[in-house]
């Protein structure tokens, strides 16, 4: 069974048809990289994913749950469901072991305590057991990413989802944010990833979903769709980010 299944789902924005009737089937420890130009319509999808955007027809089911923007589900769905954004998101009034803190304690219940014990070895498995008293702003952007990556590690998703999380940053901290992603996946974590880094997503990454126009234009196992593309809209994106 999947854990995540996308039935025919479609998108509007206005009179803007953004999601095209999107069937998208993703099973658990699956690692999956979604590539596609810009306005291709890869953030919405992942926003649907997790009840950030509503959708229009179809439906998503994600660990038995359907998806949708009602308040109460959103809740629910955010303990089975992470995002890790391009732009981290972290409170920068908040330390970087407060910021981890917060959805456990909130949304779980989680002690206060338990919650720090949590913070904590998230924190170490990112690479960043020293930082948990630091704010923010005192970190590096790879840093503060694997920060947030933290952060939805430590609410225990069963998928992570992840929009260009390394888009931001300087070349040279692109590395220790795939690495923290390498290791989740051999680990067993299911990650959906929107990401221009062709080497990971063949590398790492099982499957690979190339969105054209609001539609999954081509999709199969990384290695082989990366390395003899079967549509010229995915040889030309290829050839373009290569
Ligand atoms: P991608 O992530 O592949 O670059 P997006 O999902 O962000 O694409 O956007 C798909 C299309 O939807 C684009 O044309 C974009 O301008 C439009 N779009 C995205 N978000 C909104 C919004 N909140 N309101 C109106 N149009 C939007
Ligand atoms: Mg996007």
């Amino acid at each position: 069974m999947s854990l995540v299944s996308v039935r025919d789902v479609h998108k509007y924005f206005g009179d803007l048809h953004v999601l095209k009737g999107i069937d998208l089937d993703i099973k658990a420890g699956e690692v999956v990289s979604i590539i596609g130009r810009s306005g291709s319509g890869k953030s919405t999808l992942l926003r649907c994913m997790n009840g950030l955007e509503s959708y229009d027809q179809g439906a998503i089911i994600l660990d038995g749950m359907e998806v949708s923007t009602d308040e109460f589900q959103v809740r629910k769905l955010s303990q089975s469901v992470g995002m890790v954004f391009q732009s981290f998101n972290l409170f920068p009034h908040l330390t970087v072991g407060e910021n981890i803190m917060l959805a456990p304690t909130l949304i779980k219940k989680t002690s206060k305590a338990e919650a720090k014990k949590l913070a904590q070895e998230v924190l170490e498995k990112v690479g960043l057991g020293d930082k948990f008293g630091q704010y923010p702003e005192k970190l590096s952007g790879g840093q503060q990413q694997r920060v947030a990556i933290a952060r939805s590690l430590a609410m225990k998703p069963k998928v992570l989802l992840c929009d260009e999380i390394t888009s931001a940053l300087d070349p040279e901290l692109v590395g220790d944010v795939l690495k923290v992603l390498e290791q989740l996946a051999a680990e067993g974590m299911t990650l959906v990833l929107v990401t221009h880094e062709m080497n990971f997503a063949r590398d790492v990454g099982d499957r690979v979903v190339f969105m054209h126009q609001g539609k999954v234009h081509e999709t199969g196992d990384a290695k082989t769709v990366l390395a003899d593309p079967q549509t010229p809209e995915l040889r030309q994106f290829i050839g373009a980010v290569l």
